[in-house]
């Protein structure tokens, strides 16, 4: 999720890659960095994200990387980090100052949690160490509920991951609500909330955590963003019988 004051600096023609709206005078770019294939769901938590899928999505929405300044991270899974080294270990934005929820930096920076952790979560650790390593002088953790930056505030929303941070982009009364992973698959965890998918860390926490946004985002009919919706990735929320539904956002 990209969000500035200004206008790209190229104007490009809105396409499937990505998806613009404006709340007050910020405009919210979402891109998507495509899609990971798996052999086997319920295996491991690892898929990264090929680092050239996102500089290529990037670019067709007039996003230089070289000219981001801040990456506000929801967590550590390994498909949200993928895309911040290159394959030969390089940052993919030298610019940029990356922001993290402090929870989460604290938990994947564990050695004692890391061999504590099953076997198949356990590379996600060294996976962590290795996204981060080349941006180590320009990491910033914030608390949960704290401003990341002018409009973007956090939103605890642990669960998913332990310090899972969603984020409400604000200016003035215009709101919108980036959910992250805290809900992947509307048409599962939107109309059953209590349900959790394999990837949910927490899962009474996870649903405690689905229940609260997706009551806020229907009572206050903001625009919501997630991560793992399908383009435009953006719409509102409803209620929809004992659970809610997502109404996308024309593309
Ligand atoms: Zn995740």
């Amino acid at each position: 999720m990209l969000a500035g004051r200004s206008a790209p600096a190229q104007a490009v023609a809105a396409g499937p890659a990505f998806h613009r709206f404006r709340v007050g005078a910020l405009a919210v770019t979402v891109v998507t960095d495509g899609t990971a294939l798996r052999p086997d769901a319920t295996r491991g938590l690892v898929v990264n994200a090929d680092a050239a899928q996102v500089e290529a999505a990037l670019r067709a929405a007039g996003l230089d990387p070289a000219r981001v300044t801040l990456i506000v991270h929801t967590h550590f899974h390994g498909d949200h980090i993928g895309g911040l080294t290159r394959a030969d270990g390089s940052a993919v934005f030298p610019q940029a100052t990356v922001a993290v929820p402090e929870r989460e930096w604290a938990f994947w920076m564990d050695e004692g949690e890391e061999s504590r952790a099953s076997e198949a979560r356990r590379p996600a650790f060294a996976n962590a160490r290795r996204r981060f390593a080349p941006y180590l002088q320009r990491i910033t953790r914030f608390a949960p509920d704290a401003e990341v930056a002018p409009g973007i505030r956090a939103v605890a929303s642990h669960g998913h991951s332990p310090g899972h941070s969603s984020f409400l982009i604000h200016d003035g009364n215009a709101q919108a609500l980036v959910i992250g992973d805290a809900i992947t698959t509307p048409a599962f965890f939107m109309a059953n909330p209590e349900w959790y998918p394999i990837f949910d860390m927490d899962p009474p926490q996870a649903v405690a955590t689905r229940k609260r946004l997706l009551d806020r985002a229907a009572s206050e009919r903001m625009p919501v963003i997630g991560y793992h919706f399908d383009m435009p990735a953006t719409g509102r929320v409803e209620r929809a019988g004992t659970g809610y539904r997502l109404v996308p956002a024309e593309a």
